[in-house]
């Protein structure tokens, strides 16, 4: 084990209890959206998954795609970037909802702290070194996704970056990894194992809750539920879940997003 982590473990300092001053607990947390923000249709959508029991809404800006280049529609590019940002302060003044939302880079750090009342780190910066030392010297929540090739030591390395920064108050997302999944030609859209075996493995080293995304580590929304269910029932303290009105018709990650009536089922029944 991380011997840094292991000490803070056996002194018992490794105690990620969130600010009560702010909104945002991480345990029970629900987080639900869309993969991205695509239209001012945003607002309603927020509303309809916190009437479905979600407590965090979440919903990317910057949307970093494997092919940069595949898709541009209505000026959606890898997000809708700056115009989604103004979308999401639209939603902050109209529902009462702590929004979640990625920040790419350093540099876009205040920019999009103005309206994120949790930071995602996405799996392609898991080890963005810059990234994740800057975010440590901030004082919002953060959802550090696991690299899709991330190690233990890696996942542990990774917030000792950000708690030696001075912000304890993180979680760690587990959305799939490399490898296993050889039923990809039946299911196409599969491209990463959900290794839920590393919900217990964490909670042995760490303190550090556990939210689970049963939608980038499935990528297919029929798998959604049960693996929302497998999650929380190896102990995962919350899930990250992506819903869409019409889910075929989502600019990014159609295949993996569910409906309202899905997300209801997960979240309230
Ligand atoms: C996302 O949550 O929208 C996302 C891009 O996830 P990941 O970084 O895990 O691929
Ligand atoms: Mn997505």
């Amino acid at each position: 084990m991380n011997d840094y982590i292991k000490s803070l473990k056996d002194q018992n300092k490794l105690n990620i209890s969130i600010d009560k001053t702010k909104t945002f607990e991480w345990k029970y947390t629900k987080i639900a959206g869309p993969c991205s923000i695509e239209s001012d249709d945003i607002i309603d959508i927020a509303k309809q998954v916190k009437s479905r029991g979600a407590n965090a809404f979440r919903a990317g800006a910057y949307k970093p795609c494997t092919y940069p280049i595949l898709q541009e529609i209505n000026g959606w590019k890898e997000g809708l970037r700056e115009e989604g940002l103004r979308l999401l302060h639209v939603v902050k003044d109209l529902v009462d909802i702590p929004i979640v939302t990625e920040v790419m880079d350093a540099s876009m750090i205040d920019q999009v702290g103005e309206v994120a009342d949790v930071f995602q780190i996405g799996t392609r910066n898991f080890q963005n070194y810059t990234l994740l030392d800057a975010l440590g010297k901030t004082n919002k929540p953060i959802l550090l996704k696991r690299g899709t090739w991330g190690t233990i030591d890696e996942i542990l390395g990774a917030c000792e970056r950000i708690l030696v920064g001075g912000n304890n108050n993180i979680a760690i997302c587990l959305r799939g990894v490399v490898g296993m999944p050889n039923y990809r030609h039946v299911f196409p859209s599969i491209r990463w194992a959900p290794d839920l075996m590393m919900v217990p493995a964490l909670k042995e080293l760490t303190n550090i809750p556990i939210i689970f995304d049963p939608s980038h580590s499935t990528g297919y929304r029929n798998f959604v539920e049960p693996m929302s269910k497998a999650a929380l029932a190896a102990g995962a303290d919350g899930l990250i879940v992506e819903c869409h009105p019409d889910p075929d018709k989502s600019i990014s990650d159609p295949a993996q997003a569910i409906d309202y009536k899905t997300l209801e089922k997960i979240f309230i029944k």
